[in-house]
């Protein structure tokens, strides 16, 4: 590990709100800004262009003259592959000053933003790029008269938006199959973490992106991010965030120009931890570390766990011997592994959720409360529930912050039933010693991604995404390209 003076590169760092358009920072054409905040301790990091309609038209005008005239979607693939390489290379070289504005943005640890969100995002960035010149098209068994060809095209002018939680390495997930394909792209950041997507499109024009091929335009959801749901004239929106939006996007895209609307939503994942479980320490770690890692603000977080009752006061035990480990910290000391809540709105979320559960009659075994009070920012200490019932709001509702909620089970099929009785179905995990047993409960287990033994395993190699109200398509791996491009099929006469 390194020892950065941390709170010193924040004070020289310089921070940029202006939009990105065309290849250009500008301002919002109307002036209008609204306030970057530190999620560290409040303090206000920058004035961010506050995009609306008219950044809109323009970004979206920007993207379809770069499509047009084909200056990114008719290079070579292997071109494009040394752009987003050499991109990837920059996002290394900055790799620090990325890491911090991750940070201070939205409060994580400096230790993760700079070992995984930026380590994971440019890995996402190259991955892409060295895959686009190594895929084949088809050709269909066609009779002898004819040749019929299967090619994929880029869809075109791809909207991204995406939320506050992994704010760089879900603007990665979209960027990297959708430039990589030879789109276009407009994104929009979340109002509350919008400065490493500035950060990002200025690397990738310097790395050789050409102008208004990648636009990034921060802004409020229902301005900017509504303007792109309903305009004409992008033909794709990938979204990544709540269920409640999500629908708002779907909807937005039939109420237009039925634009692709793809949709990487919210969850409720399940941890299933049976008695015969192969190794206790292991499933404890994984629960503890994975429900309060990014502060619980993980759409995949375990936040329900069932443990088998006969076990259960073991791994009780065992667990609260690990919470005090995650108390919150300084988000800029490198030893610090949970930082602070994104903003005031999700703190109050999260505390209403924790107050829910008492009133509902969960017990209440380790944190409960606000930290660091007189840091400025906003903390929460690692929160855990026993006795939690299916019917309560910690048990059914996705609280996005280091909140867990424990259940115990006599019988696996009955946990399993349990575990599907939501309306997510983005991650779940098992672990038991009986194969036979895991992989029926993995096969029973309605989720996108399920774990059997580990959680949270996770590469740049296989899709992610939600079954149900988790959304649909998936970002992560060469399925990805399914949503950023179009099949043709082209027949010849022979
Ligand atoms: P959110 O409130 O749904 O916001 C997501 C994005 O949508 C933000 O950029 C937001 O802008 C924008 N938005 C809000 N209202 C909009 C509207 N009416 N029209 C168009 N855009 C709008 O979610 P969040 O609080 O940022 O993120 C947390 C959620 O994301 C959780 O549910 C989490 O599970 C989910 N998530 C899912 C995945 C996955 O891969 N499945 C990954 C990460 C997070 P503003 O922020 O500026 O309002
Ligand atoms: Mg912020």
């Amino acid at each position: 590990m390194t020892t950065t003076p941390w709170h010193e590169r924040a004070a020289v760092l310089r921070l940029d709100g202006r939009a990105f358009i065309d290849g250009k920072r500008v301002d919002a054409a109307s002036s209008a800004r609204f306030d970057c905040l530190s999620s560290v301790d409040g303090r206000k990091l920058a004035e961010v262009a506050r995009c609306g309609e008219a950044e809109v038209d323009a970004a979206v005008a920007a993207a379809r003259a770069a499509f047009e005239d084909r200056r990114w979607a008719g290079k070579a693939p292997a071109e494009r592959k040394k752009v987003l390489v050499r991109f990837a290379d920059l996002m290394l070289e900055h790799r620090d000053e990325l890491a911090l504005l991750e940070t201070l943005d939205m409060g994580k640890p400096i230790r993760y933003s700079r070992g995984v969100d930026v380590q994971l995002a440019q890995n996402c960035i190259r991955w892409y790029g060295e895959a686009i010149d190594k895929l084949y098209d088809q050709v269909a068994p066609s009779p002898e008269d004819s040749l019929a060809l299967i090619t994929r095209e880029p869809v075109g002018v791809v909207a991204a938006v995406i939320p506050w939680n992994y704010p760089m390495l879900m603007a990665a997930w979209k960027i990297g199959p959708a430039l990589a394909a030879g789109n276009s792209l407009v994104l929009k950041p979340s109002e509350k973490a919008p400065l490493s997507s500035l950060r990002l499109a200025e690397l990738a024009l310097e790395a050789g992106v050409p102008p208004g091929v990648f636009n990034v335009l921060p802004g409020y959801g229902d301005e900017a991010g509504r303007a792109l749901g309903l305009h004409m004239d992008v033909d794709c929106i990938a979204f990544t965030g709540s269920t409640r939006v999500g629908k708002q996007i779907v909807q937005m895209a039939g109420q237009s120009n039925l634009k692709r609307a793809w949709t990487e939503l919210g969850g409720k994942s399940a941890n299933i931890v049976c008695a015969d479980c192969p190794d206790l320490d292991a499933a404890v770690s994984a629960a503890i570390g994975a429900i309060y890692f990014n502060q619980g603000e993980s759409c995949n977080a375990p936040s329900r766990l069932f443990v088998e009752a006969s076990i259960k006061d073991a791994f009780l035990d065992k667990a609260l011997a690990l919470v005090p480990r995650f108390a919150p910290g300084d988000p800029l000391n490198e030893d610090t592994v949970m930082g602070a809540i994104v903003d005031a709105v999700q703190m109050k979320t999260v505390l209403g959720y924790i107050a829910s559960g008492k009133e509902e009659g969960a017990r209440l075994l380790a944190g409960g409360t606000q930290a660091r009070i007189d840091s400025g920012g906003l903390y929460v200490e690692p929160t855990l529930f026993d006795g939690v019932d299916g019917g309560m709001r910690i048990a059914r509702e996705e609280i996005f912050g280091p909140v867990l909620s424990v259940l115990s089970f006599t019988d696996l099929d009955e946990a399993v039933r349990q575990a599907n009785a939501t309306p997510y179905g983005l991650a779940a995990a098992v672990w038991t010693a009986d194969m036979s047993r895991a992989i029926r409960t993995a096969r029973a287990l309605r989720a996108g991604t399920v774990h059997v033994n580990q959680y949270d395993n996770d590469d740049i190699t296989v899709p992610f995404g939600g079954y149900k109200q988790s959304g649909n398509g998936r970002d992560k791996s060469l399925h990805a390209f399914d949503k950023y491009t179009e099949l043709k099929t082209t027949w010849i006469q022979v």
